[in-house]
């Protein structure tokens, strides 16, 4: 079962699950969330429990008397817990009616969010042969869905694929110029109040962004795994059931996350591929209500992420999996079409131009970056050839750009052929120029200090004629311009203005009750 977040995946078991004689058996790696959901579960009636390591032996034993019992409807599995030889005779003893693999996609050796505990989850069907088996996740690419198939011994299975469209979120991606003024103007200009979620790439930006929103007056709480966990737990109860809170994270936080009336996820770094982009922004919007993905990325990142992949441990092929999945996020964020077509064709899917992204909504101009190309890579190869040297893009933009600089006089750069023949572009447009040209390959970053070397491709372009299309760095703060009537979605925009205290009388009241149900306003 391939199904967007939000599509209802869940009732795709349940359901079976009840009507079937027998306990559902969920194997979930969201060990921090099965407390919720099972508490969600048993306020609707259903009988449901776990067992995970966050329990007391007599917290497990209860548990497990109930399903010998045969008195749970469902029982949610860590997929470590399936692996321990007690639990599968626990299994063998009692009556399961059907395994259910959640985040099936974790299977995948070669997919984004790989776990080794859901390789032996391949033996169920050889363990259990009769008892029926799905498998769901919110994403995965064509590669993925066979891996995940063929792995779970699933081939034969019926395979449903649903539309991974997710028209209501508004996807957005602009160049990171000033991120926090950025984040700002996303927040207070069309977000005033709103739940969101910004994703950080480190801890500490993470904790530094936090802080910028209290100081700016918006209620936000930072949340990675170097916090305790009391203090994670608090975070994540308060983000499902108070209205309007913003959670700055590291991607640890959200995953089986279910709050329906989050509108906005704003990325403050690059992720690492287009699954866990796509898996985070479909956060936003689950009730179907317009909601905003919004993105900032620049060169730093493109640099660090190429660095990253370059240090990282295994082996090669690891190494290739890693640069295939930035090369289809940087193909993502640099494109001229649709941003959804796009993300739709990633998933294997159709799709319209759609008229609810940047692209769409603001078609970006292009320009002829040939001679700008090319001035770029000659310098590169002109330092290697005639200096036996190489440089990060700060040096290259300025030896282009005919500044006379420290560092330049030191290395007498100032003597090269090529000082100062792109003086006719400025900062911004030179780092969007060596941006771009890493996105597509023609240019690439190595060792520590990210030193920028050519490709093979480079040649193409200094040598073969080959034409390289940019697109134009957009002016700062256009963005937000074609979003700047638009009501705060929160407050229901289809309601006539007389109807808007009783909504928001309405919205408190739901809040409160939740509060005093301790469970999400939903
Ligand atoms: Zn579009």
């Amino acid at each position: 079962m391939l199904m967007p977040t939000g599509g209802g995946k869940s009732l795709c078991y349940q359901i079976p699950a009840l009507a079937r004689e027998g306990t559902g058996v969920v194997i979930s790696p969201l060990i921090a969330l099965m407390q919720d959901q099972v508490d969600a579960l048993r306020a609707l009636g259903v009988n449901a429990g776990f067992l995970n390591s966050t329990q007391n032996p007599d917290e497990r034993r209860l548990t497990e008397a109930e399903f010998l019992e045969g008195r749970l409807d469902l029982l949610y599995l860590a997929p470590e817990r399936l692996n321990l030889d007690s639990t599968r005779q626990l299994l063998d003893r009692g009556h399961v009616a059907l395994f259910a693999i959640d985040e099936a996609h974790c299977v995948s050796q070669w997919g984004h969010d790989f776990r080794p505990d859901y390789l032996a989850l391949s033996e169920l069907h050889e363990r259990w042969p009769d008892v029926p088996r799905i498998a769901l996740t919110a994403t995965a690419t064509r590669a993925t869905h066979a891996e995940i198939s063929s792995r779970l011994g699933l081939d034969d299975a019926l395979h449903h694929v649903a539309s991974f469209d997710r028209p209501n979120i508004q996807y957005r991606i602009e160049p990171k110029n000033e991120p926090r003024k950025q984040l700002l103007q996303l927040l207070r200009g069309e977000h005033d109040g709103d739940a969101g979620i910004v994703y950080c790439l480190s801890r500490k930006s993470v904790e530094e962004t936090a802080e910028l929103l209290v100081r700016n007056g918006i209620d936000a709480v930072p949340y990675h795994a170097g916090l305790d966990s009391g203090t994670r737990e608090r975070h994540q109860a308060r983000f499902l059931r108070e209205d309007g809170l913003v959670v700055v994270a590291t991607i640890a936080f959200g995953m089986g996350i279910d709050k329906p009336d989050v509108r906005f996820v704003a990325h403050l770094d690059l992720p690492k591929s287009v699954e866990g982009y796509y898996q985070e922004t479909g956060r936003a919007g689950r009730d179907g209500l317009p909601s905003t993905a919004w993105l900032a990325y620049g060169l730093q990142d493109v640099m660090q992420q190429r660095k990253m992949i370059q240090s990282s441990e295994g082996d090669q092929a690891h190494r290739r999996t890693l640069a295939t999945h930035l090369d289809a996020m940087l193909a993502l964020c640099e494109t001229v079409e649709c941003r959804r077509v796009q993300l739709l064709a990633y998933f294997g899917q159709d799709g319209e131009p759609c008229g609810n992204c940047d692209t769409c909504l603001a078609p970006p101009e292009s320009w002829d970056g040939t001679v700008p190309a090319q001035k770029l890579l000659s310098t590169v190869v002109r330092l290697k050839r005639e200096r036996n040297q190489k440089f990060g893009a700060g040096q290259i933009i300025d030896i282009l750009r005919g500044k006379t600089t420290t560092k330049i006089t030191q290395y007498r750069h100032d003597e090269l052929s090529v000082f100062g023949v792109g003086s006719d572009l400025g900062d911004t447009e030179w780092r969007g120029v060596i941006r771009q040209l890493l996105a597509a390959g023609l240019l690439a970053v190595e060792g520590e200090y990210g030193t920028l070397v050519t490709t093979p491709a480079s040649d193409e372009v200094l040598y073969q004629g080959r034409t390289v299309r940019l697109r134009t760095e957009p002016k700062r703060a256009t963005r937000a311009a074609a979003a700047k009537d638009k009501k705060p979605a929160s407050r229901a925009a289809d309601l006539p203005d007389e109807a808007v205290p009783t909504f928001e009388h309405l919205r408190a009241w739901r809040s409160n009750t939740a509060k005093d149900q301790a469970s999400p306003p939903t």
